[in-house]
Order: structure tokens, then C-alpha cells, then sequence
């Protein structure tokens, strides 16, 4: 879902420190560091509002600070890194209206980043999203990983690595960054102070703890439950698929299809024990909504699309409550 759509609220600056379900990955890059194995790139897989960019900036930290033990998160240095103000750090990503990372882009960041670093230390460079890096971009990039210069990191964040060239992918030091259990994620939002019916949200929304704390639960809860009423009006014949569909694809479309999807979800979970819980037929249901989710980004017409998905949804609903009849 895109995070425009999910109703936000601003939250204090957050670092890696903060973040509990990083502390493997940071292991695991002090010791790479400590050993002069980490190499000259990083890949850092992490799925979506998981934290990718907060564990990059941890990382210009652990290279840029002077002190023992590094990084220190006060000097001047670890201070910069977390305003993205350090001179040694420099970052990729799409400029303009594009959705990709161009050539020329490319290859004005890989200038920048092989000048003489300020402090006489490292230098880094951030690929953001790397997966959004356009055939060229991702040649030129790759000229550089194949002869890296000296005291040189690049960080690349993605949350499809697939998307990469594997030439690319097999020159990096891999980390993994997904959500932690959804008990320890809540745990965490409320000792933030964050208040509401976070487990509604996070069946809607998801485990990842960063999408949760920039979230208002109670709205997330309230759209669920007001999507959970509409589609039973469906299901009996009540409802209106063409107005809904055109009034849900107005406003908060992705957040709507995800609590469509939350709420199929839990059908499913209900079905599997249930007898004649035409569990094939959900699941087709349920393969259409996340098409649709798949799609949002593209100039699909949202209200057709929604629409043709509540039709199907209210005939089943009605071939349901005939054969229930008999
Ligand atoms: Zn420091």
C-alpha cells in the first residue's frame, strides 16, 4: 500500500537504537565491519516499513564515527549522518516525476562518490529504492561495484532484490530485515505511547512496526468495521456495488483494499473449519482483490475494477444463502 493512504501521524525522529527488531542486522554489520569483511556494497532486503533507510543511516554511523565505541549517535559526524548531512555520504534515488532511478543520475552520484572523502575516512553512497534502478543505471552502477574504490561503501535498499541484475546482487554483503511477531511489534507501539485498537490496525495494515507507529489505529479500525458492514450489505443484496465502488475508489482506495483484504482473510481463516465453507471459491475472491492491490499504481480505472470485484463478491454471497435455503 502506499503510505500516503494510510491516515498518519508525525512521530519523533527515530533511530536504529530505537528500533529492536534491527539489533541482528547491526550485529551482524559491527562484526563485518570489525573483520574488514563487509566489502564494498550492501544490500539491505528489508520489507516494507521495516526500517531499510534507518539501518543504511545506522550504517554511515558505524563508518563515519571516531569514536570507540562506534557509533557514538552524539559526535559531529554520527549528528550529520542523521540530518543526511554528512559530506561523505550521498544518495540515489528517483528524481522528478519518475518512479526509476536514471542513468544520469546514476552516474552524477558515482562521481560524487569517488572525489577524496572530507575526513579522510569512508564515503558512502545510499541506493534508494535499488530496486527502482532502470536497466542503465544499474549497468553504470555495476562498473563501479566490479572496481570499488578504496574505503568506499554502497548501501543499496530494496524491498524486491529479484528486481536487481544478479551480477549486481552477488558483488553485495547481504542483510534481511523483515517485521517481527506481531505480539512484540504492538509491545513496542504502546511503550512508544501509541494508543488505539492497534491489533485492528495491524490485521489491516500488517506487522511492520514503522507503518504501524505512523498510522492512526482507531481510523484504520473504523474504516475496517465500516468495510466489514458494507460488504455484508453486499453479500445479502442490500448494497449498491456500483456507489460503493466509485465512492471507496474517491478516497483512501488502498487502505480500503487492504481492509477489504483483512477482512477476507479472517472469512477464510473462519471457513477453513467451517463446513460448506467454499473455501475455493474465497480464494479466488481473494486472488482478484490482491490483482487489484497489485495494480493500484497503474491507470487502471479503480472504480470498474472495485466494482466487478463486489459483483462477484454479492453473487456468491446470494448462490450462498440459496444453497443454505434448500
Ligand atoms: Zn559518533
Amino acid at each position: 500500500m502506499s503510505e500516503r493512504d494510510v491516515p498518519a501521524i508525525e512521530q519523533p525522529r527515530i533511530d536504529a537504537t530505537d528500533c529492536f527488531w534491527l539489533a541482528p542486522a547491526m550485529t551482524a554489520l559491527r562484526r563485518a565491519h570489525a573483520s574488514g569483511r563487509l566489502g564494498a556494497a550492501l544490500l539491505i532486503h528489508a520489507d516494507p516499513g521495516c526500517g531499510g533507510e534507518i539501518l543504511a543511516e545506522w550504517a554511515t554511523q558505524l563508518l563515519l564515527c571516531r569514536h570507540e565505541p562506534a557509533p557514538c549517535m552524539e559526535c559531529i559526524d554520527c549528528r550529520n549522518c542523521a540530518a543526511h548531512q554528512h559530506p561523505d555520504v550521498f544518495t540515489l534515488h528517483p528524481t522528478g516525476d519518475s518512479r526509476q532511478i536514471r542513468v544520469e543520475d546514476t552516474r552524477a552520484f558515482l562521481a560524487d562518490l569517488v572525489l577524496t572523502s572530507h575526513g579522510g575516512g569512508h564515503r558512502i553512497g545510499i541506493v534508494t529504492p535499488a530496486d527502482a534502478l532502470n536497466p542503465n543505471a544499474a549497468n553504470a552502477l555495476l562498473k563501479t561495484l566490479e572496481e570499488p574504490p578504496p574505503r568506499t561503501l554502497i548501501a543499496l535498499i530494496c524491498t524486491s532484490p529479484s528486481r536487481l541484475p544478479a551480477t549486481i546482487r552477488s558483488r553485495c554483503t547481504r542483510l534481511r530485515v523483515t517485521a517481527p511477531a506481531r505480539a512484540a511489534t504492538l509491545g513496542w507501539l504502546t511503550a512508544r505511547g501509541h494508543s488505539g485498537d492497534l491489533a485492528r490496525a495491524a490485521a489491516v495494515l500488517g506487522d511492520a512496526p514503522l507503518t504501524l507507529l505512523e498510522a492512526r489505529a482507531d481510523a484504520v479500525a473504523h474504516m475496517a468495521t465500516e468495510t466489514e458492514r458494507a460488504v455484508a450489505d453486499v453479500e445479502r443484496g442490500a448494497g449498491d456495488p456500483a456507489q460503493l465502488a466509485e465512492r471507496w475508489s474517491r478516497d483512501e482506495f488502498a487502505l480500503r483494499l487492504a481492509c477489504l483484504e483483512a477482512w477476507l482473510t479472517e472469512r477464510i481463516r473462519l471457513s477453513a473449519t467451517a463446513p460448506n465453507g467454499n473455501i475455493a471459491w474465497h480464494f479466488g475472491l481473494l486472488d482478484a482483490l490482491r490483482e487489484l492491490r497489485r495494480e493500484i499504481d497503474t491507470p487502471l480505472n479503480k472504480s470498474v475494477a472495485l466494482e466487478t470485484w463486489l459483483w462477484r463478491l454479492a453473487a456468491g454471497g446470494q448462490a450462498g444463502s440459496v444453497t443454505r435455503s434448500q
